[in-house]
C-alpha cells in the first residue's frame, strides 16, 4: 500500500500558501501528504476554507470554527456557522479553544465562544479541533462538563499526559506538530514517549509552526515528513509506522474515506 499521510492541521487558504494552492498541494503529494485539513479561524476563512474544499474534494476537507485570538467576533456573531458547517468538505468546527496567553479577546469573550461552539459541533456530531494555551484545567472542566461526544483533536498538544488521559474517554486525539523536531523542545519529546499512538495525528500548523529546518512562515504540508520521522525516532518505530497509525486515526475521528 502506498504511503499516505495526513495533515490535520493546515491553513492553506492563507498567504503565502493560499497563493498556490496548487503547487502546494503538487509538492505535499510527492511527499506522501493525501488529505489535508484546513480549519477556519473567523468568518472570512472558514468561508475560505469551504470554498478550497469544494475545489479540492478528497484532498482538501474544511474545518469552520472562531479561533480564540479573534478580536472582532463577539459570542453572538456565530450563527454563520451553522449554514456553513453543512456545506460538503466541512468534517469538522474549528479552530476553536482558549488562549491565555494573549490579553485580548478576554477569557469573558473566549469562554462562552468556546462553549457556544462546542454545543453547535455536539449537535451536528462533528469533531472539534481545539487550540489551548495556558489554560488547560479550564478546557478540561468545560469538555468534561459536556461528556463524550463528537471528539476531536488538541491541536500541537503541549499539555500533561494527566490532562490527556481524561479527554481520550471523550473521544480526543492529540495533535503533534513540527515542535517536536526543535532542538529547545527537549521536555515535548520526552512526554512524547509515554503518549499512547492510538490517539496521535500529526500536523503542520502551516504557515506558522516551523520544524527544525522548514522555518515559520514558510512551511507547508510537505514538511510533515520531518515531524513524522522525528515520532518515528521518539516512539522507537519506523516511519511507515507512525504514517499509517496517525493516518488510521484520523480518519477514524474525522470520518474519511
Ligand atoms: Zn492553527
Amino acid at each position: 500500500m502506498p504511503l499516505m499521510i495526513i495533515d490535520t492541521h493546515c491553513h492553506i487558504n492563507e498567504p503565502p500558501l493560499g497563493q498556490n494552492i496548487a503547487q502546494v498541494l503538487h509538492e505535499a503529494e510527492a511527499s506522501d501528504v493525501k488529505i489535508i485539513l484546513a480549519p477556519g479561524t473567523d468568518e472570512r476563512s472558514s468561508q475560505e476554507v469551504v470554498s478550497v474544499a469544494s475545489q479540492y474534494p478528497g484532498v482538501i476537507s474544511a474545518a469552520v470554527g472562531v479561533h480564540p485570538q479573534i478580536t472582532s467576533t463577539k459570542e453572538d456573531d456565530l450563527a454563520f456557522l451553522e449554514s456553513l458547517l453543512q456545506q460538503p468538505g466541512v468534517v469538522a468546527i474549528g479552530e476553536i479553544g482558549i488562549d491565555a496567553e494573549v490579553e485580548y479577546p478576554d477569557q469573558n469573550i473566549q469562554i462562552p465562544r468556546f462553549i457556544t461552539q462546542l454545543k453547535l459541533a455536539y449537535k451536528h456530531n462533528l469533531p472539534v479541533l481545539i487550540h489551548c494555551r495556558r489554560a488547560f484545567q479550564k478546557m478540561q472542566e468545560i469538555l468534561q462538563s459536556l461528556g463524550p461526544g463528537p471528539g476531536g483533536i488538541l491541536h500541537s498538544w503541549a499539555g500533561s499526559w494527566d490532562i490527556l488521559k481524561t479527554l481520550i474517554p471523550l473521544g480526543f486525539y492529540y495533535g503533534v506538530s513540527g515542535v517536536v523536531t526543535w532542538p529547545k523542545a527537549r521536555r515535548r519529546r520526552e512526554a512524547l514517549v509515554t503518549l499512547p499512538l492510538d490517539r496521535m495525528v500529526l500536523e503542520t500548523d502551516a504557515p506558522y509552526i516551523g520544524t527544525l529546518h522548514a522555518h515559520k512562515g514558510q512551511v507547508a504540508p510537505k514538511d510533515i515528513v520531518e515531524t513524522c520521522q522525528a515520532v518515528a525516532e521518539i516512539k522507537g518505530c519506523s516511519y511507515q509506522e507512525i504514517a499509517e497509525l496517525t493516518t488510521m486515526n484520523a480518519k477514524k475521528l474525522l470520518r474519511l474515506a
